[in-house]
């Protein structure tokens, strides 16, 4: 979570978040609806009764909106891919899927819920603007939504990774061949999708519709930079998920209950290259201790003071047979440079973040000079 954005509600488990940016569109659709399309299509009312069924509609699409996201979450948390949470921003929403999809199929499933979502939505309130075919404001929301949806489900669908269609695609092509192809191949459709959007901003503004040139614009930028970010992510996801913390973390021996700082400072830290060490608690649990913290205090009370009476709770660690992946993304979660490596009670080592970045320069190394 970050200051940007106000933590709303827990839905299956799932934090849903508004960012700030999204005030900005609500307050561009409620006017945009309350000043052209209500008044167009269903005139004879004030423009506070407009402004009030403005704001509604632009509620309940932010809910389609939302609906869309936990369709997609729902489907990723059935088959085993935790969602921590739903942003909600100006361009729509972000569902945080935490990993890659573990196979095509579920990749395809997975991207297919939002879109399907969207379409059943649309076509809820067709069925509601057939039953309610009165001409008032009422009337008028459920059609709206039911344009909002389709459309919603219609431009998600185009194979431009990171839309919706460009997972689909993706999911095509890396049930074909690869996950790197599939990933490259569209995220260059997708960055040729913001080029396209990046070009209605420009014909919008030679038109002199400054408000669509700007929507176009941002949209078209946002989108370039996705497709880029995704697929850098991607490829990180590709490489560390082969690898198993066990191979690269080093071994270390936690620190005993009863030693006290003197003792830890001359037998146990020169021994290890770390900045974190795993302590064994006076209740038998692990704990860790940072030698900042070690540091801070006064050397004539090395001989009194214990280590384990220093030492703060796990805030994460990993097992020897989680992925890199996973720890890297452990260490960004809490901002950690070294996690502890502890298998059932048993304390193994630690794994540091310098380690796993080495290998991704590794990595880099190879494609510079094509193997
Ligand atoms: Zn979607």
């Amino acid at each position: 979570m970050n200051f940007k954005s106000i933590p709303l509600f827990k839905v299956f488990g799932i934090q849903v978040n508004l960012d700030f940016s999204w005030f900005i569109v609500f307050f561009l659709i409620t006017f945009t609806l309350a000043e052209a399309f209500y008044p167009y299509y269903y005139p004879g009312h004030s423009f506070l009764v407009y402004l009030f069924v403005g704001a509604i509609s632009a509620i309940l699409l932010f809910a389609s909106v939302l609906l869309h996201e936990l369709s997609h979450s729902i489907v990723a948390i059935k088959h085993g891919i935790p969602v921590r949470e739903i942003d909600l921003f100006i361009f729509g929403g972000v569902a945080m899927i935490e990993e890659e999809a573990p196979s095509p199929k579920v990749e395809f499933l997975v991207a297919i819920a939002g879109p399907l979502c969207s379409f059943a939505l649309a076509f809820l309130f067709f069925i509601l603007a057939y039953f309610y075919p009165q001409n008032d404001l009422l009337n008028g929301i459920i059609n709206y939504l039911m344009y909002v949806n389709l459309a919603l489900g219609l431009f998600n669908l185009v194979p431009a990774f990171p839309l919706d269609g460009g997972r689909i695609l993706r999911s095509i092509i890396w049930a074909k061949k690869d996950i790197i192809t599939a990933t490259k191949v569209s995220s260059w459709t997708g960055t040729m999708f913001a080029y396209f959007l990046m070009l209605l901003g420009l014909l919008s503004l030679i038109q002199g519709s400054f408000i669509n040139a700007l929507w176009y614009g941002f949209l078209g930028l946002f989108l370039k930079n996705a497709a880029k970010v995704s697929f850098e992510q991607t490829k990180l996801s590709v490489i560390l998920s082969q690898y198993k913390v066990e191979q690269f973390m080093h071994t270390i021996k936690p620190v005993l209950p009863d030693e006290t700082i003197s003792e830890f400072m001359l037998h146990h830290y020169p021994m290890y290259n770390t900045r974190i060490f795993p302590v064994i608690g006076k209740d038998g649990k692990i704990y860790v201790v940072d030698i900042f913290d070690i540091k801070s205090i006064p050397q004539t009370q090395w001989d009194t003071i214990k280590v384990a009476d220093i030492a703060k709770p796990l805030v994460a660690y990993v097992s020897p047979y989680d992925t890199l992946m996973k720890a890297l993304k452990l260490m960004n979660r809490y901002q950690l440079n070294e996690l502890p490596v502890i298998y059932g009670n048993t304390v193994l080592g630690i794994i540091k973040r310098d380690v796993i970045e080495s290998l991704l320069e590794r990595y880099m190394l190879q494609e510079k000079f094509g193997r």
